[in-house]
């Protein structure tokens, strides 16, 4: 059964038409990677998936749920899903720990030693166990997306969305941030991951979807849409970005 079920997607901001129609079905455990040029509505497809925008029409199902159903509670349904943005989006003046069980006990209304647990759990599997007294500035920007991504699975998510979670990064810390990723998807999680990095879509992507202009122009598998394009748009952009 797919975790994510999308069809007929449209979204405008005024006279701009940013998605004209998108249709995506994500299954359990899949690894989605959205590449694409600038402007060609990429963050807005996640950010109408995660009901930070409203879509203008069309149906988004996630885990059953139609998000798109006036009378969904939207609060119970975003639970489903993580989001890592590019900036990292930590609270500034509280410390690492503090930043992974806040929503945990607000939200889920988990206890302190449970959302402490889950936390110092998820702070050990991206590598920052011993960081849970630091505050954001004190970490590398690595580290800081990566407890970005702790905090996001100590909501236990069913999907995992990331855009461009490496883009603001230093080039020397992109690669322990695409390790975490790698070992989430090597777990079976699933994940709709918009990102630049080729490489990383060719090793661990189930399946590549080129946007541009805001209609899906291709998408496959990743030796075929990364490795031999047959649209000359998709062949177009990757031999600018390659
Ligand atoms: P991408 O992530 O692929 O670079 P975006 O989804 O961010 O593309 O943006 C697609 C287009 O929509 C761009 O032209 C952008 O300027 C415009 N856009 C995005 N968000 C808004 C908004 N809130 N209001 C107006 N225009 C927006
Ligand atoms: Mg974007």
């Amino acid at each position: 059964m797919s975790v994510i079920e999308i069809s007929g997607l449209h979204k405008a901001f005024g006279p701009l038409q940013v998605l004209r129609g998108i249709d995506l079905s994500v299954e359990r455990g899949d690894v989605v990677c959205v590449i694409g040029p600038s402007g060609s509505g990429k963050s807005t497809l996640l950010r109408c998936v995660n009901l930070l925008e409203q879509p203008d029409s069309g149906t988004i199902l996630v885990g059953g749920t139609e998000l798109t159903d006036p009378d969904v509670d939207i609060d119970l349904a975003r639970r489903k899903l993580g989001m890592v943005f590019q900036g990292f989006n930590l609270f500034s003046h509280l410390s690492v720990l503090d930043n992974l069980t806040i929503a945990q006990r607000k939200v889920l209304r988990r206890s302190g030693s449970e959302a402490v647990e889950t936390a110092r759990r998820n702070l050990a599997k991206v590598g920052l166990a011993g960081k849970e007294s630091a505050v954001p500035s004190q970490l590398s920007g690595g580290q800081q997306q990566r407890a970005a991504i702790a905090r996001a699975l100590s909501m236990n998510p069913e999907v995992m969305l990331f855009d461009e979670p490496t883009s603001a990064l230093d080039p020397e810390l992109v690669g322990d941030v695409l390790g975490v990723m790698r070992q989430l998807a090597d777990e079976g999680m699933t994940m709709i991951v918009v990102t630049h990095e080729m490489q990383f879509a060719r090793e661990v992507a189930d399946r590549v979807l080129f946007m541009d202009g805001g209609v899906v122009v291709e998408q496959g598998p990743a030796e075929q849409v990364i490795g031999d394009p047959q649209e000359e748009r998709t062949r177009t952009f990757l031999a600018r970005v390659l």
